[in-house]
């Protein structure tokens, strides 16, 4: 086998379809979010970001990163093994009480990533659960479906956000089956919310327990920034609440709140828990510290879904397609993979503003998007210099807006 060749040869058809990767080496500036600087290979130049999952810039907030530092002074980089061989520090166990606090559950457990939780998560719990079968909404993330597909358990998939799909489901199932209920609150890429009350409701009329992904929701939404389940005011009907460190709190790890037999359960038997180097100190250190902080910014939540409304507003106006999202999430649909990354290379090259293009397999083909995330820190002046450009850029790729 010419491996070399074969490679090349997949590359080459993802370059042809026009939805080949390309990432754009960014260093981000601590303390002037949302700016960064390009390094591109005979020059720096400064550009703005408009896709952070850094939701609210927490993760350059000035006592996030003077809790890291503490923190690396005091205990050093690493945390020197698995949670299980020396590596449980104070700071893990710290941050699992936050965390368990902030979502009003008994326990909670923090894994290396919101990906690594997911997938042991549902790993363990699927695979070990006896008959289990797990009813996965069908725009479910890729790390919670690797997770169910690993368990070998039996999968149905239901259709997105959609309780009475789930209850015709749920009905044909054996009754006396382990059942879980998979979903998450918000769909990153549409940005529409899930009913969690009537899904939760039709899973316990069917004894199934639920597993909610709250990735794109902690931090933003609630009283507390727990979550939409917070929001809704139905946190307690969720068995188990999954959410990440990564994205909304500025860090990197991800967690599960539920029971604690249940954390315990997932501790003693998920492999993505037991055989991996645990997070660093620092790293728990400056989550919890972002935690502690969001649980009392409602404001800076209310900013945030001002600014978002605010950009919807301004780009339905020059009659960009937006698609309906009910979140802080900005989807413009393009439709095609090339033209998608036509239009962010021209955003990027001519104006300095950096947002990926969304292409399959992370969206469906003919759905690919420009996926926009304003924060807090994205003022009008930004916004309207950002419109100006996608006009002009849309424009030049020969795409036409709504009178
Ligand atoms: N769940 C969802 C819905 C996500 O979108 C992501 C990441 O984008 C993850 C889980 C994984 O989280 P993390 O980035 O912390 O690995």
């Amino acid at each position: 086998m010419d491996y070399e060749n074969f490679f090349q040869q997949q590359l080459a058809a993802l370059k042809a379809e026009g939805r080949y990767r390309s990432f754009a080496e960014l260093e981000r500036k601590a303390g002037d979010f949302p700016h960064a600087v390009q390094y591109l290979e005979t020059e720096q130049r400064p550009v703005t970001v408009w896709c952070s999952n850094d939701y609210l810039g927490m993760g350059q907030n000035p006592a996030v990163l003077e809790a890291m530092r503490e923190t690396i002074s005091l205990c050093g980089a690493g945390a020197g093994g698995t949670r299980n061989i020396s590596g449980t520090t104070h700071e893990h166990v710290l941050l699992e009480r936050e965390l368990a606090d902030w979502h009003h559950k008994e326990a909670a457990l923090v894994f290396t990533s919101g990906y690594v939780a997911n997938w042991t998560a549902l790993t363990t719990l699927a695979s070990k659960l006896p008959n289990c079968i797990v009813f996965s909404d069908e725009m479910n993330h890729a790390s919670m479906i690797e997770g169910i597909r690993h368990s070998r358990a039996e999968k149905r998939i239901f259709k997105h956000n959609d309780p009475a799909d789930l209850e015709r489901q749920l009905k044909a199932a054996p009754p006396d089956a382990a059942k879980i209920v998979a979903f998450e609150s918000v769909y990153s890429m549409d940005g529409d919310k899930s009913p969690i009350g009537p899904i939760c409701e039709v899973a316990s009329r069917y004894g199934a327990m639920t597993y909610l992904d709250e990735v794109h929701a902690v931090g933003l939404y609630g009283e507390r920034g727990a979550g939409v389940a917070e929001e809704q005011g139905v946190a307690d009907k969720v068995d188990l609440i999954q959410g990440t460190l990564g994205k909304a709190v500025g860090c990197i790890g991800g967690y599960i709140a539920a029971s604690a037999a249940l954390c315990d359960f997932v501790r003693s038997y998920g492999s993505g828990f037991i055989f991996t180097t645990a997070l660093p100190p620092a790293i728990a250190a400056g989550a919890r510290t972002s935690i502690s902080i969001l649980k009392k910014s409602p404001e800076l939540r209310a900013k945030h879904q001002e600014r978002a409304r605010r950009m919807k507003e301004l780009l339905g106006e020059a009659g960009f397609p937006l698609l309906p999202s009910q979140s802080h999430i900005v989807p413009i649909l393009v439709g095609e993979a090339r033209r998608c990354k036509e239009l962010t290379d021209i955003l990027l090259l001519d104006f300095g503003i950096y947002v990926q293009p969304i292409n399959y397999p992370t969206v469906p083909r003919g759905t690919e998007r420009l996926r926009v995330t304003p924060s807090p820190l994205h003022d009008d002046k930004a916004m309207r210099y950002f419109v100006e450009s996608l006009r002009q850029a849309w424009a030049k790729v020969g795409l036409k807006l709504a009178a």
